[in-house]
Formats: C-alpha cells, sequence, structure tokens
C-alpha cells in the first residue's frame, strides 16, 4: 500500500516538473547559458509591451546577437543606476544604455559613459549594451558576434531602425528656410494623371494618395502647393524638363531620371510595390509573354532586367498592357499593387487577378527643377523626414478602400456569379410573381368591366349590348338558314310592365322573368341567342323558324310559352307584344336597323288588340316619314301648316246641322297633305299631341268666339282630347285659363275623350282624380263626349263612374249591326242606355242611307258621317250651316 502512495506522489511530481514552463527553461537553459540583461523603457529602442512582450530595435539586435554567442537573454527593467548596481553586484550581466552618442564601433569609450563598465556599440541609433569591467571577454565575444552580423547582413541594422523608425523628425527649420517659404507661398507643382487611388484627377482636382500627401505638406510648411492639371505622365516631365514649374511631386527615386529632366529629388517617401498581373483561365507558362509600358521608369529598370527582350512586348501605357493580358496577347504585366485592383475594376477585366505577391518596388521622391532655388529641395527633406511614415501608410490605405469601395453592378455580379445568378433568379420570380398578380388582377378587372358591360345585373342574363354584339356572329354561324329566309330577330315586351314591377316589387320582378326567359329559351331550342334590356323591360331573341312554322306561328309559341310566369310560386298570367323582323338572306348586316326593324314592327301595334308585329319595308318607310314629321311639327304649329276641317253632326229625323268636330290635317310644304292617322299616334308617342290640342281648342274656341261677336249661327262643336292630357301637369289649369279667356256660352264647346283614356284608372284613387277632373273640366263649361264608345272594354265603368254629357258611339257598332242581329240589340240597348243616363247619343260614320234609316229605327237621333257631310274646311262648314239653317 505504502509504496503504491510513493508511486503516485511521485507521478504526480514528474507531471507536474514536466508541464511547468521553469522546467522548459531550465531545460533551455542547460543548453544554452542564460545572461542577465537589465534595461530601462528607452521608446523606439527598447521597451516592455503591455503584454510583457518586449520591443524595440535596441531588444531585438540583442537577441540577434544572443543567438549568434548561444546564450539565452533574460532581462529586468530598473532605472540605470539600479542596473549599473547589480551589474557591479554580479546578479546582471549586460545593461543597456540608450542613446549612444558615438558613431563607429570601433572610437574610444567618451567620459560621459559610466565608469568601471565596458562597452558594447550596438550603433548608431541602438545605444550600447555595457558589461562590468571585469569581463572583457563577454564584451569582447559580443562585439565580434555584431561584427559577424554586419558582415553577413549589413541592412539587418538599418532595416531594424527602420522598423522602429514610427515617428518623424521634427521639422526645425532655419530662419533662411522659413524666409523663403514666407517670400514663396505657391509652389507650381504636377502630379502624374490617370493612376487611381495612387494620382489621378478629378474634375480638375488632384485625388489620390499623392494629393492627400500635398495636403499634408501645405499643411505642415504652411504654403500651398498648386497643383497644374496635366493629360500625361509625358507632358508633365516635359514641363519639368523645362523648368515650367518647381516641383514634381511624384517621381522615381533615380538620380540619373532626375538629372535627365533637369531636377534633383527628395528622399524617397513611399515605396511602391508591383505586382503580376494574370489571366484566370490561363495557368502561367513557363516563359511568359510580359506586357510593359514602354514610358515608364520601372519598365527599364526593372521588367527589362527580369525577363530576356524575346518575352517582352511594349505598349503604350498601363492600360494597353493590362488589355493585352486581358486578350490573351501577352501572359502578365507588372502594375503597382495600390492600382491593380482599380486597374482591373476600371478595365472591366473581370478575368484579371493579382496574387498579391510583390514583384519589384521602388521609391518615390519629389523632383524639385534645376530653375527653382536649391533650398525648396533642403526644406521638403526635413518635411519628409517629419513625416511620420505610418501617416503615409494610412493615407495609402484609405486611398485605396476608398476605390475598392467603389463597386460596379457588373463587378458585383463578377466576384458574386452564385449570389448575383440567385438574386436574378430571385428577381425574376418577383417579376413573374408581380406579373402574374397583374394579370390575375386584370384578368378579374376585366371580367368585371366585361360583365357589367355585357350582363343584365341581378339575373345573370346577356344584356342587349352583349346581343348585338352577337348577332353578327350567330348569323354568320347559321349562314345557310340565313339564306333559306329561316333567321328572324324577335322583340318581346311584357305589358303593363310598370304596374308589375310597382306590384310584384322590383327584384321579384326580374326574377319571374328571368326564370321565364330561360325556361322558354330552353324548352326552343330555335332561340339561338338572347339578351335582355338592362331595365328588364324588353328582351330580344335570334330565332331560328321550325320547319314547318310560319314566322307568325314561332313568334305565337314562344308568345304562349311566356304567358304564365311564376311570381312569388304563384303562376300568373302575363300578356306580351312581339315584333318581328326577317334577316335578310343577302347583303349586309345592319344589326342595329334589324333591332330597330323588329321593335318597329311591335310599336306598330302598340294600342292595338294585335299582340304580333312583323316588319315590312312599309314601316322602315313609315319610319323615315315619322322622323321628318317630328323634325317639321314644330315648325308647322307655329306656321300655321294645321288646319283645322269641321265635320257636321246632323239630327237624323230633320237632317238639319246641330254640331260638328273639329278633325285637324296638317297641310305640310315638304311632306305633303296629311290625314291625322299619319301623324296623331307618332305626336301621342312623342307627346306634341299635346300642343296640338290646345292649338285645335283655342283655333275653334276663337271661331266660335269670332261669329257669336258677329252675331252668325253656331253650333256646338267638338275637339278632340288625346289621353296624355290626363296625366299632363297643369292640364286643368290650362283649360281653366282657355275656358277664362274666350266666355263662350256653356257647352258650345265639347271635348271627346276615348275611353282608352281612362282604361287604367281601375283602382279607387285613379278614379276618383278622373273623376275630379271630368268634374272640373264640365264645371269650367266643357262638354265632354265619350269617344269611340264601345270600342274598348270599359265602357260601361266609365258611364257608371263619369258624368259625361255625350255618347258617341263607335263605327264598328253600326258596320256590326248591320250585319248581325244580336249587335243591332246590343246597339240598340246601348243608345237607349245612354239616353236614360240623360246622354245625348251619337252614332258616327254613317255612310248610307240604310245605316241612318238603322239608327233611326233604332232610337238614335244625332249621327255624323259621310253620308250627311265630310270634314269642310271652316269656311265651307259655316256655309253649309247657314244653307241649312234657311227656312
Ligand atoms: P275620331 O275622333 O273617331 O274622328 C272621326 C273620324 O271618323 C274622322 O277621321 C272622320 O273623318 C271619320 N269619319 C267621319 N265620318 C265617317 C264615315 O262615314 N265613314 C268613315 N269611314 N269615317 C268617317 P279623321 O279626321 O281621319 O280623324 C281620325 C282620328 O284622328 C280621330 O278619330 C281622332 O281620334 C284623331 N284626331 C283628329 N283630330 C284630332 C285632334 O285635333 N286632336 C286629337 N287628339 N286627335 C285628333
Ligand atoms: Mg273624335
Amino acid at each position: 500500500m505504502r509504496s503504491w502512495i510513493r508511486i503516485y506522489l511521485f507521478a504526480i511530481m514528474a507531471l507536474t516538473i514536466f508541464l511547468s514552463p521553469t522546467a522548459q527553461a531550465q531545460e533551455t537553459d542547460f543548453l544554452r547559458p542564460v545572461l542577465r540583461v537589465g534595461f530601462d523603457d528607452t521608446p523606439g529602442t527598447f521597451w516592455q509591451g503591455s503584454k510583457l512582450l518586449y520591443h524595440g530595435a535596441a531588444y531585438e539586435f540583442a537577441e540577434s546577437i544572443a543567438t549568434y554567442e548561444n546564450v539565452h537573454l533574460t532581462y529586468t527593467r530598473s532605472s540605470l543606476e539600479d542596473n549599473l548596481l547589480r551589474l557591479h553586484a554580479g546578479s546582471l550581466d549586460l545593461v543597456y544604455l540608450p542613446n549612444a552618442p558615438l558613431t563607429d564601433i570601433h572610437l574610444p569609450t567618451p567620459s560621459t559613459l559610466p565608469p568601471h563598465t565596458l562597452y558594447i556599440p550596438l550603433g548608431e541609433g541602438f545605444g550600447w549594451l555595457l558589461v562590468d569591467e571585469s569581463r572583457p571577454e563577454l564584451r569582447d565575444r559580443f562585439i565580434e558576434a555584431i561584427k559577424v552580423i554586419r558582415n553577413v547582413n549589413p541592412l539587418y541594422p538599418s532595416s531594424l531602425l527602420e522598423k522602429y523608425h514610427v515617428k518623424g523628425n521634427d521639422l526645425n527649420l532655419t530662419a533662411e528656410e522659413k524666409a523663403y517659404l514666407a517670400a514663396h507661398p505657391v509652389i507650381r507643382t504636377m502630379v502624374s494623371p490617370r493612376q487611381p487611388p495612387y494620382t489621378y484627377f478629378q474634375d480638375g482636382e488632384p485625388q489620390g494618395v499623392i494629393a492627400d500627401i500635398i495636403k499634408r505638406v501645405e499643411n505642415d510648411l504652411g504654403i500651398t502647393l498648386k497643383v497644374i492639371p496635366e493629360e500625361t505622365q509625358h507632358t508633365m516631365m516635359q514641363h519639368l524638363t523645362d523648368g515650367d514649374i518647381d516641383l514634381v511631386m511624384d517621381f522615381y527615386t533615380d538620380h540619373n531620371w532626375a538629372k535627365a529632366h533637369n531636377a534633383t529629388i527628395t528622399f524617397p517617401y513611399l515605396t511602391l510595390n508591383y505586382v503580376s498581373v494574370l489571366r484566370k483561365d490561363k495557368s502561367l507558362p513557363e516563359n511568359p509573354t510580359v506586357a510593359c509600358a514602354r514610358p515608364h521608369f520601372y519598365t527599364q529598370d526593372y521588367i527589362e532586367r527580369l525577363f530576356p527582350p524575346e518575352q517582352l512586348r511594349y505598349y503604350t501605357d498601363v492600360a494597353d498592357c493590362m488589355a493585352a493580358v486581358n486578350n490573351g496577347e501577352a501572359d502578365m504585366t507588372f502594375v503597382k499593387s495600390i492600382t491593380a485592383q482599380s486597374d482591373i475594376f476600371r478595365g472591366n477585366y473581370y478575368n484579371l487577378y493579382t496574387n498579391g505577391n510583390v514583384v519589384f518596388s521602388h521609391k518615390v521622391s519629389m523632383a524639385i527643377s534645376d530653375a527653382a532655388d536649391p533650398i525648396l529641395l533642403r526644406i521638403l527633406n526635413k518635411e519628409i523626414a517629419h513625416i511620420d511614415p505610418q501617416d503615409i501608410t494610412s493615407i495609402v490605405n484609405s486611398q485605396v478602400y476608398r476605390v475598392q469601395a467603389k463597386d460596379t453592378l457588373q463587378s458585383f455580379i463578377y466576384r458574386n456569379p452564385f449570389m448575383a445568378l440567385c438574386m436574378l433568379g430571385g428577381l425574376l420570380l418577383l417579376i413573374i410573381a408581380w406579373l402574374l398578380y397583374y394579370l390575375n388582377l386584370r384578368h378579374r378587372h376585366n371580367t368585371a368591366l366585361w360583365q357589367q358591360a355585357n350582363v343584365v345585373e341581378n339575373v345573370n342574363i346577356y344584356n342587349l349590348h352583349w346581343f348585338a354584339n352577337e348577332l353578327p356572329n350567330a348569323i354568320a354561324n347559321y349562314s345557310e338558314s340565313r339564306k333559306k329566309g329561316e333567321l328572324f330577330v324577335l322583340v318581346i315586351v311584357p305589358q303593363r310592365m310598370a304596374f308589375l314591377k310597382e306590384a310584384y316589387g322590383p327584384q321579384t320582378y326580374a326574377e319571374s322573368i328571368k326564370t321565364t326567359l330561360e325556361a322558354v329559351t330552353k324548352r326552343f331550342p330555335w332561340i339561338l341567342r338572347y339578351g335582355l334590356s338592362a331595365e328588364i323591360t324588353h328582351a330580344y331573341m335570334l330565332c331560328q323558324r321550325p320547319t314547318g312554322l310560319t314566322l307568325r306561328q314561332s313568334a305565337e309559341q314562344i308568345e304562349k310559352a311566356s304567358r304564365i310566369v311564376v311570381v312569388n310560386g304563384i303562376p300568373t298570367s302575363f300578356s306580351y307584344q312581339l315584333g318581328l323582323c326577317l334577316v335578310p338572306r343577302q347583303g349586309n348586316l345592319d344589326v342595329s336597323l334589324l333591332m330597330d326593324n323588329a321593335m318597329m314592327a311591335r310599336n306598330e301595334i302598340i294600342g292595338k288588340t294585335q299582340t304580333i308585329g312583323i316588319f315590312n319595308t312599309n314601316m322602315h318607310d313609315e319610319m323615315i316619314k315619322h322622323q321628318q314629321m317630328e323634325l317639321y311639327m314644330e315648325k308647322a304649329l307655329e306656321m300655321g301648316e294645321f288646319q283645322i276641317h269641321l265635320q257636321a253632326k246632323y239630327d237624323l229625323n230633320t237632317r238639319k246641322i246641330c254640331g260638328a268636330e273639329a278633325l285637324v290635317r296638317w297641310q305640310s310644304p315638304e311632306l305633303g297633305f296629311m290625314m291625322p292617322n299619319h301623324f296623331i299616334s307618332l305626336f301621342e308617342r312623342n307627346g306634341f299631341a299635346l300642343k296640338l290640342d290646345y292649338y285645335v281648342l283655342e283655333t275653334v274656341c276663337a271661331l266660335l268666339q269670332e261669329r257669336i261677336k258677329q252675331k252668325l249661327p253656331v253650333v256646338p262643336i267638338s275637339v278632340n282630347q288625346s289621353g296624355l292630357h290626363i296625366s299632363e301637369r297643369g292640364y286643368l289649369a290650362n283649360m281653366q285659363a282657355i275656358a277664362d279667356r274666350y266666355q263662350l256660352p256653356r257647352k258650345l264647346v265639347e271635348l271627346e275623350l276615348t275611353e282608352t283614356v281612362f282604361i287604367d284608372f281601375n283602382t279607387k284613387t285613379e278614379n276618383e282624380n278622373a273623376l275630379q277632373i271630368t268634374r272640373r273640366l264640365k264645371s269650367m263649361g266643357f262638354a265632354l263626349s265619350m269617344d269611340d264608345f264601345c270600342t274598348g272594354y270599359s265602357s260601361i265603368a266609365m258611364l257608371r263612374n263619369l258624368p259625361m254629357d255625350v255618347m258617341k258611339i263607335d263605327r264598328s257598332m253600326l258596320l256590326s249591326a248591320e250585319q248581325n242581329e244580336r249587335s243591332l240589340v246590343i246597339l240598340k240597348q246601348v243608345i237607349k242606355m245612354g239616353q236614360s243616363l240623360n246622354m245625348r247619343v251619337l252614332v258616327e260614320g254613317i255612310e248610307t242611307e240604310a245605316q241612318e234609316r238603322l239608327l233611326q229605327a233604332a232610337g238614335c237621333h244625332i249621327g255624323q258621317g259621310f253620308l250627311f257631310a265630310h270634314p269642310l274646311p271652316t269656311e265651307q262648314f259655316f256655309a253649309k250651316l247657314e244653307d241649312s239653317l234657311k227656312p
């Protein structure tokens, strides 16, 4: 057990010794004897840094000597006095003495050095190592080692001094130098162009490393280096040679080169390193062809020395050299390391690269023209020594970074092809996504627009715009049927639609029409296309007449199938009017004319009992005529083209004139003489009938007034009143005004109202309204006559409700009574009924004596007709009246 513990302790001890640093030192000490060196911190030559490491030119030199002496140095930091005491006491072997005043290691020891010590001069700028006077062999060994080092590498000490020479000297200008600067505040200067970031011009101002150094010099010396811009290096050199300028800032440090340009040069202040530029895609051959810029100093000084003449190709400038490598004419070229990146990027030579290895270097000085005062050279030398080399390094770095920061998209893509590809792909995807989104949006928008333009809202059925657009294609698709005359356009118009909409509500009405339309079009496949008007007032259809049916029969089928409309689940009977127009078998198609013609055919049957109107060419002529009438009607009224004819009403028993009806005629200079059946229905449609009626009424009133004034015989005259008056605003007021103006005897003027005027007056309020109107008219003194009695359906209702004075039985009753016994019975009863209601009963349209006799037998006392008198111009009528009054 004890022996195990012993082994364990021993192992731990051994491990501790092995791992401890002293163990390693001891091992080193064992190989190389240790010498102990005392020093005090001396910036630049010997000091201990923050990480307890040693620095300085003297420190490095001492370490190099130690390696030659095969000794190991350890260091103790203390004051010089302490160190000397320890040196003499034997606890130090060497003491460092800074700031050695001697320049030659062989010179005798000056009296200012500490006594009882021997001196090892490290060299100027390094200082001394002191040994105790008892140890001359140590000093000799060290001096010997220094000699060996200087022999082996004479530049070594100066490289150490350069390395630690971080701070510039004081400027220390003499009075004479200061006076010179005061007298010459502006120095004419030039710098090389076009070598960013080393030296270049921007907007006529110098830029880059050299420009920054110029600023520094100007600042330090308090003068202006006025830089005169130059295009080429060659012309700049010419100005220097000619003595036109005082100073060239960037000049190869070469005295011969300077002499050749009549100049002297300062100390170098900058080192330019040159790197090789190669192609990425081509490995360097054993004997590469080198592109070199002929006018450059370094070409002859370096390149021509490095390569045999057969490998050299000469170009005008660096840019040409780069291009030559890029296009494969040469394998390599050399450029300044600080311009390499910029040269490659600026020329867009992304296939070129530099490995960064410095191939050769040269120094840069300032060149002062021989024409300038040599004192300038001395001043600039002091300035160069004054500038901290670290500052120059900073200037170079900042300029290099600045240029590299200027990146182009092209260079970015070249350097980051994958990322660029990804970004491009991403961008492309984004554009595609946006495009898709946009197209989708547009599609949706277009669809919505199209929908708006082509479909009837709420019911989702194509509208008339769509139908008109579609019609030519559809007709073209059925060209064979067209040739056979089987295609026709049909318009179907539900009757009393305003009432229906009102009664069921617009939405229910719309839905019912939609369902019916869909059902009918589904049932008859020969309805090829259809479209509904936006207000759901009518629908157009393109139909192919089924074999065996006429146009009219086809239309009847549609009408019949549409008749029962289910409204709110209740089958309801609808009535329609249909207009048809055959698609011409050949020739050009005018779609809107086709549709207009169908509508015209339908309009022709308005107010008639027919449900189907078929277009014929007369209708078209009529339409043209209507348009002309509308064009002239206002003028005609003004010009008195409307003439009034009077047709006598007479007593059937006495055959004396007992009244007259005013009937209008239009004597148009443009359209000729027209009877009312040519224009009244048009005027009823366009509202002009209102004006015309007032005109007729006033003319009649004026006539009567005039005759009364002249004491001439008069009879009651009736004027026809259009149904439009009933809903005319201000009708009663206008009539009152007329009544007041003419002040005619009561009932001398009779107003003929047709029962159709009151046909829609079914509701209580409407009835009351009609009653109101008739009562008011009567109170104004007008007699009221019920015209065309027995042609409508509501005659009896009218009789019941309205206090009319005259019943004018329509000619159709007379004709029918002539033919048919039952009709005769009805006629007799109607006459009787009228008389029982205290109305004067009149039958119009008596053309034959037989008819006259029939009426007399039926108890009718008053008649109107061609048998007795045609409508006559007023003078003729009154002449006839006066005649008939003669006994
Ligand atoms: P209406 O009020 O029924 O007028 C009677 C029409 O019957 C007149 O036709 C008259 O010439 C015609 N007539 C008279 N006797 C006979 C006959 O024996 N046989 C036949 N076949 N016809 C006969 P007219 O003058 O062509 O007038 C036609 C219609 O024009 C009138 O029918 C009336 O509704 C309308 N009208 C005429 N003048 C005016 C007017 O100033 N204002 C309005 N609103 N309508 C008018
Ligand atoms: Mg009449």
